[in-house]
């Protein structure tokens, strides 16, 4: 189902006495989600993500502007009349219900001709578990789950209703490594064999780029950008957008324009015509550098980090912002850091310019 926010706005009153501002959660917030999409929400923590799938679910109203599903304007429809299926990190499952039970447990308040016998639930929720792979575990109880299991009957139980909107609030923080990586694959999974419209909140950039087939970058209520993964990370529209998506993250480097050319300290490393002579951020990605003798970047070698068929060759400069830049370049330059100082030559795709004060881009 295609899902509608118009100028979606929600504001809180101050809690601080100190500070009587009223905080804008989510501020103007517009966005055709496309139907049978897996959206990835994405920013720091108080960007306004949870706020917004809240009101997407219901449990919060906006301060203005309206939400459809599909076609009808859902803005003040209290939510167990949405039709939405909800996870959130903490798994919530009832400890004293077997898996069977938690996952039908949506399916039991059900009243009038909706109302479904025992055996129809039953045979939903194994539906539900097989979707989720855990029809073997029907009879348990959550304590006696993983934690990957637990978040897994919990989607089941989401999942149960087959819900028209499925909204995900960081799924996956509660679990390790190894099981964030399996479960947000099955996530995936499970999206694409439903087809259901997904909203996946998260503060993890690669989390959401490696399952959305699109991404929103907010920050501070404000969405920054919307677009398909690759489409974000290989042209942000500002800097907080490039700081916000890879690992290792963006290297960016106080710079200037002067006659047509961009300097980085003393180094001339890029030809802008027709470019007009001004203060810069430029910012280049780690797979920008190429070590090279001639390269025009020169930096001052600290270490090299064995990556396997890639090196992080970490060194410093100047001009750069932040502590160390670590630059992602094939094995075979290894001889380019045995020295004191390392050349690079840099990928003019790899490398954005954005405005000093207010972090806008500079197309060039
Ligand atoms: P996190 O990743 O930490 O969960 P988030 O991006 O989900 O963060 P929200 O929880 O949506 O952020 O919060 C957005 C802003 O709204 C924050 O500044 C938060 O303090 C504020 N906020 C959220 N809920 C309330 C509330 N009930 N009353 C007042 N302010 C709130």
């Amino acid at each position: 189902m295609k899902v509608t926010l118009q100028h979606l706005t929600k504001k809180f009153p101050s809690r601080s006495k100190k500070d009587p501002r009223e905080v804008v959660a989510v501020n103007d917030f517009c966005f055709e989600i496309p139907d049978g999409k897996l959206i990835g929400l994405l920013g720091p923590s108080g960007c306004g993500k949870s706020t917004t799938l809240n009101l997407l679910s219901g449990l919060q109203e906006p301060t203005s502007g309206k939400i459809f599903f599909g076609d009808d304007d859902v803005t003040s429809l209290p939510p167990e009349h949405r039709g939405v299926g909800l996870v959130f990190q903490n798994y919530a499952l009832y400890p004293h219900l077997t898996v069977l039970q938690n996952i039908r447990f949506p399916l039991e308040n059900r009243k009038g001709k909706d109302r479904l016998t025992k055996e129809q639930m039953n045979k939903k929720a194994l539906e539900a578990a097989k979707l989720v792979q855990i029809e073997g575990l029907l009879e348990r109880k959550p304590s006696e789950l993983s934690g990957g299991q637990q978040q897994r009957v919990a989607i089941a139980r989401a999942l149960v209703k087959m819900p028209k909107i499925l909204l995900l609030d960081e799924p996956l923080s509660n679990l390790d490594a190894r099981l964030r990586l399996q479960t947000r694959e099955e996530i995936r999974r499970i999206q694409r064999s439903t087809g259901i419209t997904t909203v996946f909140v998260t503060h993890d950039q690669e989390e959401a780029m490696s399952i959305s087939d699109l991404i929103v970058v907010m920050k501070e209520g404000v969405v920054q950008q919307i677009g398909r993964p690759q489409e974000v990370y290989d042209n942000p529209v500002n800097l907080f957008v490039a700081k916000f998506l890879g690992t290792p993250p963006i290297n960016v480097f106080s710079a200037r324009i002067a006659g047509e050319k961009l300097y980085i300290g003393e180094d001339a490393v890029l030809s802008l015509p027709g470019m007009a002579d001004r203060e810069v951020v430029a910012a280049i990605r780690p797979e920008g550098f190429v070590p090279r003798e001639d390269g025009e970047l020169i930096c001052q070698m600290d270490r090299v980090e064995v990556m396997g068929r890639d090196i992080s060759v970490v060194c410093r400069n100047e001009a750069f912002q932040g502590e160390v830049i670590r630059a992602i370049v094939g094995s075979e330059h290894i001889e380019h850091t045995h020295r004191d100082t390392i050349r690079f030559h840099l990928k003019e795709g790899k490398l954005f310019l954005f405005d000093s004060g207010d972090g806008s881009r500079i197309r060039f």
